[in-house]
């Protein structure tokens, strides 16, 4: 799915980051911080030296607090993904807006990412008063379960541009595929000259 429709409704939602004169892109990692797969993630990222963004669910951070004190520790940016995951579309404004406040009491930042890309105007409105709030423009599907690593490596090469915010899971549904998937496309990208940056508490773009 690419956010762009959803982008002409929500002005305010980034999908992706002014173009930098030297080519920058966004690594982004939803869903964690899980045993299975962020220890993987963190250990490419260190060999690398690329500083990422990890969207964490507060209920993960609560049950792996090692694992997000070390995202913290390594010096990645880290954002709220709702405590539960819950879906915006199927959720009241006062029962989301209360998740995303239960994830901020264990994880403090200005970015948000709503699971699934789905939330409401009302949600959105709410939300954009106190957070930065961020899609993306390249999903690699590593979430799929009939969707190859090679797939999603495909899906890197072809959308990939200066700006880009492209999106991963350090979940256990990618788990399998995330150490080789995050390797080979963070040496594709590099052969074309890009940079890696964090996301920062942005208030707009
Ligand atoms: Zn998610």
């Amino acid at each position: 799915m690419r956010p762009t429709l959803a982008t002409l409704f929500f002005p305010a939602l980034i999908s992706r980051m002014k173009g930098t004169a030297t080519k920058s892109v966004y690594l982004t990692f939803d869903d964690g911080p899980t045993p299975d797969a962020t220890p993987n993630v963190l250990d490419i990222l260190a060999v690398h030296k690329i500083k990422a963004t990890f969207f964490c669910v507060g209920a993960n951070v609560e049950r792996n607090p090692h694992l997000y004190q070390r995202i913290i520790n390594e010096g990645h940016s880290v954002g709220n993904h709702t405590y539960s995951h819950i879906n915006g579309w199927k959720t009241s404004t006062a029962d989301y807006i209360a998740d995303v406040k239960k994830c901020s009491e264990v994880l403090k930042s200005h970015l948000f990412r709503p699971p699934y890309g789905r939330i409401t105007i009302k949600q959105y409105r709410e939300l954009k008063k106190e957070f930065s709030i961020i899609l993306w423009d390249v999903l690699t599907g590593d979430y799929k379960i009939n969707f190859g690593g090679d797939k999603c490596l495909e899906v890197v090469k072809k959308y990939s541009r200066n700006g880009s915010i492209i999106l991963f899971h350090d979940s256990e549904k990618s788990a399998e595929k995330i150490p080789d998937l995050v390797s080979k496309s963070i040496e594709l990208l590099k052969e074309r000259n890009y940079n890696f940056k964090p996301l920062s508490d942005i208030k707009s773009n």
